[in-house]
């Protein structure tokens, strides 16, 4: 936590060492020096109770549930959880328009909004509506993601699955996103001296928001992997920002072949050749097959192999959440990226405790409860989707691969198509 804001802005006392002058304490994670012994992983107990409303898609605990099963696994040791503070208004202003944040402050305090309101800053509508914690949840996800920075600022790991909330804009609420904690992730890593950040997307979403912020930033590598044609529709692969965005608009039912494929021929060369001093990246849960929010076919072993791609690529990693609509899924995913962030063998059968945090999850979508699928409660790991290297995903690899520093040939595709499609 930052601890007791100075009153009155008087100067501390000369008995406490000064702070440099880039650590002044002026966000929640401002102050941490530690160097990292191990990955770190930031929660809150504020999601467990939250919902946006028993209609929305994000009525499903997420964060809370991850907590849970982490816990439940024996995967959480006091010293790797922080719990997250919740970002000041003024903090926010650092991305946010001030107004903005005072407008959805008055919502959550009032759970109403009026007419104007809804009109100019999108709140109070179906997607981003009214309920109780409408500023604190998201103020949260902005504090881990300031805390995030502070941890990182010598190097290390820090997974925040509250974050992820990619289609924030600076002045209103966008798509579920209320705030941008990845924007004020990279901020907050900017303020800390750290310049250089590959931003790497994988939610079946295009990131809007965060592009909005940082597309036309040469000190920000962008990479967006998304359904194409899907809501926001932004994300279009001809999109260049100050020549740092890429954009991989795939088809419907991208396999893990093709995921593996878009990994190796570009993302890992690409980061690689950026030389970035940190990486963060965006892992929402929604490109999975069995999530309800799109058409993409990948197991979770396609998200565990990308990690364990770019995690040497950069001193510093931030593993976000983000999309995710399945509660299932989601939780299965992010429990079993932290085991793999920490080295854990991935337990072929789940022990009892873990077995009942997912057997204790509910589902209901258009008024019918939806029971898990077999192997939902009782493993973490998927199994494996492959299928055909599809000429979409080799043409759109291939396009950005000519626009690579120095591009070598790529791997021999051909033969790297497996399987019966
Ligand atoms: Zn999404």
């Amino acid at each position: 936590m930052a601890g007791s804001p100075r009153p009155g802005g008087r100067v501390r006392s000369r008995s406490r060492p000064r702070s440099p002058a880039r650590s002044k304490r002026s966000w929640p994670g401002a102050d941490e020096r530690r160097v990292s012994t191990g990955p770190v992983f930031i929660g809150a107990e504020i999601y467990r109770a939250s919902s946006f409303g028993a209609h929305h898609p994000l009525a499903v605990p997420r964060v809370s549930t991850v907590m849970d099963l982490a816990r439940a696994l024996g995967w959480l040791a006091p010293g790797q959880y922080r719990t997250s503070p919740r970002a000041r208004p003024e903090g926010l202003g650092i991305w946010h328009d001030p107004d903005y944040v005072a407008a959805l402050m008055r919502a959550e305090q009032a759970q109403a909004v009026e007419v104007w309101t809804r009109e100019r800053y999108r709140i109070g509508t179906s997607d981003n509506p009214i309920f109780p914690e409408m500023f604190r949840r998201p103020a949260t996800g902005c504090g881990a993601a300031m805390l995030a920075a502070g941890l990182l600022r010598r190097g290390g790991v820090v997974h925040a699955p509250g974050c992820g909330t990619h289609h924030g804009l600076p002045d209103r609420a966008n798509g579920f996103c209320f705030l941008n904690d990845l924007a004020i992730a990279i901020l907050s890593l900017r303020a800390l001296g750290i310049r250089r950040i590959a931003y790497l997307d994988i939610d079946a979403h295009h990131p809007d928001g965060v592009e909005h912020g940082f597309g036309r930033d040469p000190e920000i590598l962008m990479v967006s992997v998304h359904q194409a044609g899907r809501w926001p529709r932004t994300g279009l692969a001809g999109d260049r920002g100050a020549g740092n965005v890429y954009n991989l608009p795939v088809p419907a039912g991208l396999n893990d072949s093709e995921f593996a494929h878009i990994r190796d021929a570009l993302v890992r060369p690409l980061v690689a050749a950026f030389r970035p001093e940190a990486v963060i990246l965006q892992c929402g849960a929604d490109a999975l097959a069995e999530d309800p929010m799109s058409r993409l076919m990948l197991s979770n072993n396609a998200h565990a192999d990308f990690l364990h791609a770019v995690r040497p690529l950069a001193p510093r990693l931030l593993l976000t959440g983000g999309g995710g609509y399945n509660p299932w899924s989601v939780a299965r995913l992010w429990t079993r990226l932290w085991g793999e962030l920490n080295g854990l063998p991935m337990p072929t059968r789940l022990p009892p405790a873990a077995r009942q945090v997912l057997r204790d999850l509910s589902w209901t979508r258009a008024g019918r409860a939806r029971p898990p699928a077999p192997g939902w409660t009782d493993t973490l790991a998927d199994p494996p989707r492959p299928g055909p290297l599809r000429r979409e995903i080799r043409e759109l690899v291939a396009m950005h691969r000519a626009r690579l520093p120095q591009a070598s040939p790529g791997p021999n595709v051909a033969g790297k198509a497996p399987g019966p499609g």
